[in-house]
Formats: structure tokens, sequence, C-alpha cells
């Protein structure tokens, strides 16, 4: 069989979880929390299936629920977003990724993304027949070369992939990077494919700045969002994605045939809870208190966090410990010490080890406690 993606196996996030759980270890790997969303909105849900909300949704989503997007994103970046032509609402982050790369991508397009990647991008432009274009950046700050992305752009570049709170690296781009992008771009045709699915997930003097605020993208930019983070809901799979309406257009024709439209009780029920904007302003103070807590507890190991602006992972450097690559490291520490995480190696498409691994800290103060006292048995 020739396969379309002859070098991709299964995401690392499915492996180290499968090995977290042969293995009994205490799975800090996949994103994801260990504690419930709030009850309001499990009854909210519950009182949408049993009013009778239970078929077809509309293709772009429950209006209610577009109205309190474009309500929150006016509220939060200061800019409009039509409800009818600008809003679609998805399943989950992924799959707005994969339309928007569907939308744009030909074969031989190239696209071009910053490595330590998120895993759904590259994959998702080689299925369409395009070239992802690497960026390649390091520990420990993870800053991005912009003469590097000007080398890389050619007539072909078709997207630039940028995401912020940035998977894994828990950093955030600056003013400045998007200035910097501005400036590359001014001259050629490329998309902008945001990544903000961290936007209320920032720390201390970080801020989040989105494509969105800057007219000049803004323009040409499929910002992309997830209620999976907003909400502690990841397994509902819904998001959205906000686009002009020229580029809505597009999003829909795609959109419409690979998934139609999305689950309607929860999206009603999304839609209330919404109203209370207390609920995903203060996710960041939430976080917060755990990350803290982590990076305390580290203190007492042989593991040394980088900082962490944005998200909720924390990439931690275990150089004082082992000289072992990344993913072996990653093995060894769950198979013998019982704790999965994800090594920082597999976000990049070549084999770079730095020492790094990343810590999912959307876990119960007891989870971490109980990871931070295995870590420090780790010599
Ligand atoms: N983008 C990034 C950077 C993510 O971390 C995730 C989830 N881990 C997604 C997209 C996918 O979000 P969803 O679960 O809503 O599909
Ligand atoms: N986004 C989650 C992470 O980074 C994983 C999502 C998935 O398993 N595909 O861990």
């Amino acid at each position: 069989f020739a396969s379309k993606l002859p070098n991709t196996a299964t995401s690392i996030f499915t492996y180290m979880s499968r090995l977290a759980l042969q293995h009994e270890a205490i799975n800090l790997s996949q994103g994801f929390p260990d504690f419930d969303c709030s009850p309001r909105l499990i009854a909210l849900v519950e009182q949408y299936l049993h009013a009778g909300h239970n078929q077809y949704a509309p293709m772009a989503g429950v209006r209610a629920l577009r109205e309190q997007i474009s309500m929150k994103v006016a509220a939060t970046l200061g800019v409009t977003y039509d409800v009818e032509t600008e809003i679609t609402v998805t399943a989950g982050a992924t799959q707005a990724l994969f339309t928007v790369i569907a939308a744009l991508i030909r074969p031989g397009d190239e696209v071009i993304l910053f490595e330590p990647a998120y895993d759904a991008y590259a994959p998702a432009v080689q299925v369409f027949g395009g070239i992802p274009k690497p960026v390649t950046l390091y520990a420990s700050d993870f800053e991005i070369d912009w003469d590097a992305v000007t080398a890389l752009l050619t007539p072909r570049t078709r997207l630039v992939v940028i995401n912020s709170p940035n998977n894994p690296t828990a950093r955030t781009m600056t003013d400045t990077d998007y200035r910097q992008l501005i400036r590359i771009i001014r001259d050629t045709d490329c998309y902008v494919l945001s990544d903000e699915v961290y936007e209320h997930i920032v720390y201390e003097e970080a801020k989040h700045h989105s494509a969105a605020q800057y007219e000049a993208l803004r323009r040409r930019t499929f910002v992309v969002a997830s209620f999976g983070k907003l909400y502690h809901t990841t397994g509902w799979k819904v998001g959205y994605c906000l686009a002009p309406m020229e580029l809505t257009n597009e999003f829909r024709k795609v959109h419409q045939f690979n998934v139609f439209s999305v689950n309607t009780p929860i999206q009603y029920a999304l839609a209330d809870f919404m109203m209370d904007a207390e609920e995903y302003l203060r996710l960041s103070r939430f976080f917060q208190k755990k990350r803290d807590f982590l990076i305390t507890a580290l203190r007492e190991t042989g593991f040394r966090p980088l900082p962490c602006h944005g998200t909720y992972f924390l990439v931690a450097d275990y150089s004082a410990i082992s000289d072992l690559p990344e993913r072996i490291f990653c093995e060894i520490l769950t198979k013998q010490y019982g704790v999965a995480t994800i090594p920082i190696a597999a976000f990049y498409h070549q084999e770079i080890n730095q020492h790094l691994i990343r810590i999912c800290f959307a876990k119960r103060e007891l989870t971490l406690q109980q990871a931070a006292a295995r870590l420090k048995s780790v010599s």
C-alpha cells in the first residue's frame, strides 16, 4: 500500500497514555485534566438533551453559541467577527485545523511551521500533497529567528502555521514576533493558521496576542480555538474557527462535507455557560496555582523547569540526571518510576535531543504531589 503518510506513526499522545496505563504510571503525558468540568455545565447538557435538541445542528453551528463566541472575542480581543458569516463551530480544534488545511493546500504548496510543533499540522499538510517547511527552534528560549523564516518563503508558500500560547514550549508570541510576521508576509499572498487553543491560559507578565488583533493579519488569518481547553472538556471535541467572510466561505465548503455539523445539545449548553465570563477569565489563575505547585515540587528533584508563560504544559530539563535520549528517558521514567511525560523530540521531524520532557500539570494537586515524589527518586 502506497501510504500518503509513510513516516507517520501512532501519535505520541496515544503511545504514552497507553504505556502509562500498562505500567500504572501517573499520566502527565497527554494533555487532559484529571478532574471534572463544572457540574453546572453537565446539568445544562442534560437539560438540552431532555428538551429534545437531539438532531442536526445548523452547519455553521448553533446560532446562540456563535453569538456568545462573537461576544467573547469582542470582549477579550477587541475584534468583531460576524455571527452569520465569520464564525464556524467545529468538532474540536483538530477538525478546524484539518479543514483549513484541506481548504487551502494543493499538491506542492509549502507550509511554514515552527518546531517543536503540535503533531497535527504536518500530517494534515502532507495528506493534501503540501510540503511542510519547518523552522527549527531550540531550547531554552525557543525564540523565533525571523530571518530563518524569511529564508524559507518562496512563491509556493501558501500558509504559515503559528501556535501561541505554544504547545509544547509554553511560550507566547510577543508583539514584536507578530510585527515581524506581518513584515515578512506583507508582499506575499500566503495565509495564516493561528492555533490559539490556550488563549485563556497565560501567566503573569505574559500576554496573549491574537493574530486577529492585527488588521494586517486578520484579513488572511484563520483563528482556531477549543472548548476542550476552555472548560476542561477535552472529550467533547467542540471548538471553532474565526475567519473573514471570504475565507469562512471556503472553510465551510469543506466543513459541510467532512463533518457537516457538531453535537447539538452540547452547543446549546456551551452557549448558556458562556454567559458567565468569569468561568474562562479565571482559568489563568486556576492553572497558575498548579504550575507554581509543580515548579516548587520540582525544586527537590533533579529536573529543572524551563520558563512557562502559558498552556498547561511545563518543559523540564533532565540533563543533570541522565544523558539518555528523550524518548528512551521517557520510557524508563514511565516503566521504572511510574510517571509518564512526553519527549520534546516527538515535536520535531528530525531527531533532536535536548534532554527535555513535557509535563502536563492540568491535574489535581494530589496527582502532582504524588508525581513529584516519584520524580524525586529519579537518579
Ligand atoms: N492545538 C493544540 C496546540 C493543542 O494542544 C490541541 C489539544 N491538545 C489541539 C489543537 C486540539 O484541540 P481539540 O481537542 O479541541 O481538537
Ligand atoms: N493536545 C493534547 C496534547 O498535547 C493531546 C491531544 C491528542 O491526544 N491528540 O497532549
